[in-house]
């Protein structure tokens, strides 16, 4: 077969799928199809786009003036500590509240990151040496560190095509030292939340769920931070709403929230003037110094409000982009249990073989499928950093903070030995090997989206997936 065959089949295609988008991509297209299609950018050809997609921050693009006035409101005040000061402000109060409401939960406590959200967590849940927590392969560095700092030993779990816990490992790597699961729903989404649920009820375990990444989500109509005992959150750059820096704790347990108060602060409760109350002996604890700012909160108090926007924005981009996808044979996304519920910011492909991964991510940054420079986005699974368990050098390494090896040599851990290295979870190095990951920016025009469709289309015409 000719070349040009290949390509006005390919065209075909291309209009087919593309029938739900603006009109103009159309016409872009028929206006100019041969340059843009018969060579790929890769080998010299003209590329579907030339300007970069947008920075990934899906809060952040939404920061104007009602952050602005939010924020210089408490400073006018003079009043960022959230316990007293000249003028009280109660912005942190207020917005534990909104966000106990949000995620139908009966406490929330502000903090100043999701790092030190899961670490005040399991401190509160009483976890320690003599203890493993169980943790998918698939996270982010902070859900680990959070268990080796604590001194308890992290049991890598494998995952699915979810991305997220395979609950069928989760159940084979529970011993008589689990006791605690730490579930991270990654990359906006959770994966098989029901079974996870009740493989940890059956088995006396307390659930932590790391929402950082799924701010916004939902599961089968339930808000995302409804679920576990506890649940976490970021508001880091990054995540779906943020503040630049902050987390949120929530749970429905009046003694686990008091504990959780105690750790975050300075060990103590605090009396309704916001003075330390050192009297109360369940709550004589350690604490982290973790309290959130008023200015943190003011600003997270925004952002909330315009959390739905965000997360529909990308929700809505992400799955066009999905449909416009969905007749290239040999690429599968991520399975999505929910898909109502995504919160949208990554679009996960599935390819064949880790060598047709490598080429076809290449080829489509070739023709502008890219962030700017400073972001990181459509970049094959292997090359995501510290979310992928053999990516962390100190937990393959077992490497400790102190000279006497803690937590892998302390003697109460001496039965817990475990292999991080590469191999350790086989059907995660599988899916990671050759899979890609796509940041959908929560301001893709329908311009950005069509782009997107086209330059898939466009590799696939040239890259055998297969
Ligand atoms: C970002 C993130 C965290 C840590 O949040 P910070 O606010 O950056 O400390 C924890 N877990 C996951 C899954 C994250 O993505």
């Amino acid at each position: 077969m000719s070349k040009g065959g290949l390509i006005v089949y390919s065209r075909e295609r291309l209009m087919c799928c593309l029938y739900f988008l603006e009109d103009y991509i159309m016409s872009a297209m028929r206006a100019n199809p041969n340059e843009k299609f018969e060579k790929l950018a890769l080998d010299g050809g003209e590329p579907v786009r030339h300007k970069p997609l947008p920075l990934e921050f899906p809060g952040g693009h939404f920061i104007d003036h009602e952050e602005i006035d939010a924020v210089c409101c408490v400073l006018k005040r003079k009043s960022p500590f959230r316990y007293y000061g000249f003028e009280r402000t109660d912005e942190t109060d207020l917005f534990e509240n909104q966000y106990a409401e949000y995620c139908r939960r009966k406490y929330a406590l502000g903090v100043s990151s999701g790092t030190a959200a899961l670490s005040i967590s399991l401190a509160a849940l009483g976890v320690g040496p003599g203890q493993e927590v169980l943790v998918p392969g698939y996270f982010w560095v902070s859900s680990v560190s959070a268990i080796v700092r604590a001194g308890a030993i992290p049991v890598l779990v494998d995952i699915d095509e979810t991305f997220c816990m395979n609950p069928k490992d989760f159940e084979k790597k529970i011993t008589r030292k689990s006791s605690v699961v730490l579930l991270v729903h990654m990359s906006g989404a959770p994966g098989r939340l029901d079974e996870i649920c009740r493989i940890t009820s059956e088995n006396g375990l307390k659930m932590l769920a790391d929402c950082a990444q799924a701010n916004g989500a939902s599961f089968k109509g339930k808000p995302i931070g409804s679920y576990g005992d506890i649940a976490i959150f970021s508001f880091q750059l990054n995540k779906n709403m943020t503040a630049g820096e902050g987390g949120m704790i929530v749970c429905d347990d009046k003694q686990l929230y008091n504990r959780i108060f105690a750790c975050h602060d300075m060990g103590y409760a605090r009396d309704a003037a916001g003075r330390l109350d050192t009297n109360d002996q369940q709550y004589q604890l350690w604490g982290q110094g973790c309290r959130m700012t008023e200015i943190t909160a003011a600003m997270g108090r925004v952002q909330l409000r315009k959390l739905p926007k965000i997360v529909h924005k990308m929700n809505t981009a992400k799955y066009k982009i999905r449909k416009g996808l969905s007749d290239i044979e040999g690429i599968k996304f991520r399975t999505i249990i929910d898909p109502e519920g995504d919160s949208g910011p990554f679009l996960i492909t599935i390819f064949p073989s880790s060598d047709i991964c490598q080429k076809f991510v290449k080829a489509l940054r070739c023709e502008g499928i890219a962030p700017p420079k400073v972001g990181l986005s459509n970049v094959p699974m292997t090359q995501w950093g510290l979310h992928i368990y053999y990516n962390n050098s100190s937990l393959v390494n077992k490497t400790s903070i102190s000279d006497d090896g803690s937590p892998w040599s302390h003697p109460a851990n001496k039965d817990s030995n475990y292999n991080y290295a590469k191999g350790t979870l086989t059907s995660m190095d599988d899916l990671i090997s050759r899979s890609s990951i796509l940041s959908i920016p929560s301001v893709l025009t329908d311009e950005d989206i069509g782009d997107i469709v086209c330059a898939y289309h466009k590799v696939a015409a040239h890259i055998p997936l297969k």
